[in-house]
């Protein structure tokens, strides 16, 4: 944040107007991983409104800023952020259901959405069920489970663009793929979306949901903090060595430990933290995992994960890790 003008700055950002806030914000609090120092500001906003005004204001200072859900695929630094936070949480979680549409704001927690809907009867998301996080993270990620995205689903996303208008934009112009869409990098911020399902039996909904959590908790370490699948699953290098748990595992990394972040044991595409885990670590030990693999099968494996930068410059980890 520029220096002269700070106090002003901080000033008119502190004063409510914008949502719920919070100085020097450990961020390490608000990351699925535990990791992370402190950022100069985060932001809850309440309201698209709150959202647009916010954005505009930065926008206008020049101050960096970062856009976080619930923190689930975040890797921030350990030196924290020079800049804010926005954090769209609980605070635009509204969710309604008509027929066979769900209308739901960005903040909303992908489990609740997922279980409101075998409630109203509805099939479709049953493989969100597991996945941590909010919507409009899950919609910019285009995440999901047991090879589906929620892209499959999605009619329509409204967004606040960097200039802080509202945008809607249709399934097609979001252009899904596997763990893509054209949301990303346009610093477009997803605030309502409109999800379509299919009726159902709701017992048959909710046997399905039960037996994927079942599953995930036989087969992901969920009890120490982590990010979930730390690289993507590459279509070249699946065609040859399988997912990407598995050329970790056969590359023999299974366990591998830097500092106290450690290849889980459990399944070897994700790394937990054991306890004082440094983003350095984190870094550390993807590019030796990357390194080991490409020795091995002459394929580089790219991560899902984002790492956020001390100036808010938000990448692929792998790319923050180097080589
Ligand atoms: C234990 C565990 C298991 C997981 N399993 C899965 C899985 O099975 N499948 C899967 O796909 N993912 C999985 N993940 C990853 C993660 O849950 C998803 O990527 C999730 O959708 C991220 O949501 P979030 O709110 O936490 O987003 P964050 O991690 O906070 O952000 C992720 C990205 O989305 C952006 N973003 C967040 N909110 C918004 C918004 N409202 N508008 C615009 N951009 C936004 C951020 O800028 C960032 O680029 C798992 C994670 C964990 C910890």
């Amino acid at each position: 944040m520029p220096s002269t003008e700070q106090n002003d700055i901080m000033e008119d950002l502190s004063s409510g107007r914008y949502g719920k806030y919070t100085v020097n914000a450990p961020l390490a609090h608000y990351a699925y991983w535990k990791i992370g120092g402190p950022a100069d500001l985060l932001i809850e906003p309440q309201s698209i409104e709150q959202i647009q005004s916010l954005i505009r204001y930065l926008a206008q200072q020049g101050i960096p800023y970062v856009v976080i859900g619930d923190g689930c695929n975040m890797l921030f630094d350990d030196a924290g952020l020079r800049g804010v936070v926005v954090r769209i949480g609980r605070g635009m979680a509204e969710l309604s259901i008509q027929g066979e549409l769900i209308e739901a704001q960005g903040g909303v927690y992908v489990p609740w959405l997922a279980r409101k809907s075998a409630l109203a009867g509805l099939t479709g998301l049953e493989h969100t069920i597991g996945i941590p996080g909010t919507l409009g993270g899950l919609v910019l990620m285009n995440g999901g489970s047991l090879r589906k995205g929620i892209g499959d689903n999605v009619v329509e996303v409204e967004v606040v663009t960097p200039q802080g208008d509202r945008k809607v934009l249709s399934r097609e112009e979001c252009q899904f793929s596997y763990r893509h869409s054209a949301l990303q990098g346009t610093g477009n911020i997803v605030v309502r979306t409109v999800l379509k399902c299919e009726k159902a039996d709701k017992k048959t909904v909710r046997r399905e949901m039960l037996d994927i959590l079942r599953q995930r908790r036989r087969n992901f370490p969920l009890r120490l903090p982590n990010c979930g699948s730390v690289f993507l699953n590459d279509p070249d290098i699946y065609e040859a060595y399988g997912p990407p748990g598995k050329v970790v595992e056969d590359t023999g990394l299974k366990g591998l430990k830097i500092g106290d972040i450690q290849v889980s044991p459990l399944h070897a595409n994700f790394m937990v933290n054991l306890g004082n885990g440094r983003s350095r670590d984190v870094l550390n030990l993807i590019r030796t995992v990357r390194e080991r693999v490409f020795q091995r099968t002459g394929f580089w494996l790219t991560c899902e994960v984002r790492y956020i930068a001390p100036d808010g410059q938000m990448m692929q980890a792998h790319v923050a890790a180097g080589p």
